[in-house]
């Protein structure tokens, strides 16, 4: 329930993005944009971007 505590989750440095696989790209969406980067979550299935701090999750399906 994140949205429910913010106005804008787009600018919330602590977002958490749940992907799919291990390897993606951050460019920190259209209002918080920064160059893209890739970025690997490893085998800890998590990665924090460290332009945005964005926090990606591996999730498994
Ligand atoms: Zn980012």
């Amino acid at each position: 329930m994140i949205e429910a505590k913010t106005k804008n989750k787009n600018i919330l440095h602590k977002d958490i993005v749940k992907v799919n696989e291990k390897k993606i790209s951050c460019d920190g969406g259209t209002d918080f944009g920064h160059p893209i980067v890739f970025l690997n979550l490893g085998a800890e299935g998590k990665i924090i971007c460290p332009y945005c701090s964005k926090k990606y999750v591996f999730l498994k399906k």
